[in-house]
């Protein structure tokens, strides 16, 4: 009877103009109709990324374009960096141990952001760095990398390529690829894109493309290059995501219908500061400072006295409330709110006021009504602006 909440951090929900425009015939992918679609959608996605380069669309999660980025840049036995602060830039470091890079690790205690002047301390005695990877949003903490110094490090310090998993924040956060110098940004569909999983998007840099045409190492299905060729036909190398690529074209409408990007990336502003406000008028801890903190999920600490795994199990079975436990070490400590893609503010009130339901459950000693008002207050304010 009940719909669930889900407050995650991807996969998220799905506006119901989008389910209805997935909810089309299908036209082959080699077709005038998908050439269109192609062309249009691609087109639309741009400014959501801050490029003028090309889209490219895989049928995968956002692991494959993250490993295409990858594959497609370095070969075995080249330096990289990888900047890790969480659990989603272990998997870059991961996947570049998978293929035999020579990984240099920048490690942060999860929760922190990687800052330029610790790259540039980091990179200053490395030599012959081939990429430098890093994550935008770490997913795990709800941390936002500082994307645009970052790659001033990069730019100033090597001849480096800045590959940027932008997957939990690219839809909701800014984006200037051209402007930051990303040389490949990359996300996935199920997070503040709108869409349901299994459709990846990545864009490429000039200078990147010099790289990646030569790069000897092989790849087949996550051939960027064979992309590239195809997308000048409007087309994908194999049988692409049509019906999510028909979602993602309702998506940049919708973000055009809120009165473009730089409106929906407000409402991303917005709803993060409800929520930090609310937690701060509960006493209740935040994992991250204010200065780096996601616009599109924030790590919430356990309410003091509160088993945090049994008081997330009953916010879903009682109230329907879904919010994400944490990965690692986090784990029983924190727990995540997603409020990225179709969230609105009215959903944030919703789910503190839910959130406040389960605290009187459990006997936390607040007062009633202290977090929904701090949200609200903050909503409030920015209707005045
Ligand atoms: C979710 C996520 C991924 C992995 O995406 P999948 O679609 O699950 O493969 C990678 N990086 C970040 C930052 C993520 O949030």
């Amino acid at each position: 009877m009940y719909e669930n909440v889900l407050r995650h951090p991807g996969p998220t929900p799905i506006p119901k103009k989008v389910q209805l425009a997935m909810n089309q015939d299908i036209y082959s992918h080699r077709s005038n109709e998908f050439v269109e679609l192609y062309r249009e959608t691609t087109e639309l996605v741009k400014p959501i990324f801050g490029t003028k380069q090309d889209i490219l669309l895989l049928p995968s999660g956002g692991t494959a374009a993250l490993e295409a980025a990858a594959v497609n840049t370095v070969s075995a036995g080249e330096d990289v960096v990888v900047i890790t602060v969480g659990a989603f830039g272990d998997y870059f470091v991961s996947i570049c141990e998978k293929y035999g890079f020579n990984v240099h690790k920048l490690e942060k205690e999860w929760g922190q952001a990687c800052t330029a002047e610790e790259l540039q301390q980091f990179l200053k005695p490395l030599t012959n760095i081939k990429a430098v990877f890093v994550t935008y949003c770490e997913t795990s903490t709800g941390i936002l990398n500082p994307i645009a110094e970052l790659a001033q490090v990069v730019r100033n310090e090597t001849d480096a390529l800045l590959i940027v998993d932008g997957v939990s924040c690219i839809g909701g956060a800014p984006a200037e690829m051209d402007a930051w110098g990303i040389d490949i940004l990359v996300t996935g569909s199920q997070k503040a894109m709108m869409l349901p999983p299994g459709l990846s998007l990545v864009s490429v840099s000039d200078r990147a493309w010099k790289v990646i045409e030569e790069n000897k190492a092989p790849s087949y299905y996550l051939n960027l290059q064979s992309y590239r060729s195809w997308a000048e036909k409007g087309m994908t190398p194999n049988t692409p995501a049509i019906t999510l690529i028909y979602g993602l074209n309702e998506v940049c409408k919708l973000i055009e219908e809120e009165g473009g990007f730089a409106k929906t990336v407000s409402r991303h502003e917005l709803m993060k500061n409800m929520v930090r406000s609310a937690m701060k008028a509960l006493n209740i801890g935040l994992l991250t400072d204010d200065e780096h903190a996601s616009p599109t999920i924030t790590a919430i600490m356990a309410p003091e006295g509160i088993v945090l795994g049994d008081f997330l199990t009953h916010l879903k079975q009682q109230y329907h409330l879904d919010f994400a436990g944490a990965l690692g070490h986090l784990q029983g400590k924190v727990f995540r709110f997603g409020h990225m893609g179709y969230c609105f503010p009215s959903d944030v009130l919703q789910a503190v006021s839910l959130m406040e339901a389960g605290l009187q459950d459990f006997s936390y000693n607040f007062e009633p009504g202290a977090g929904v008002r701090a949200a609200h207050e903050v909503f409030l304010a920015a209707q005045r602006k």
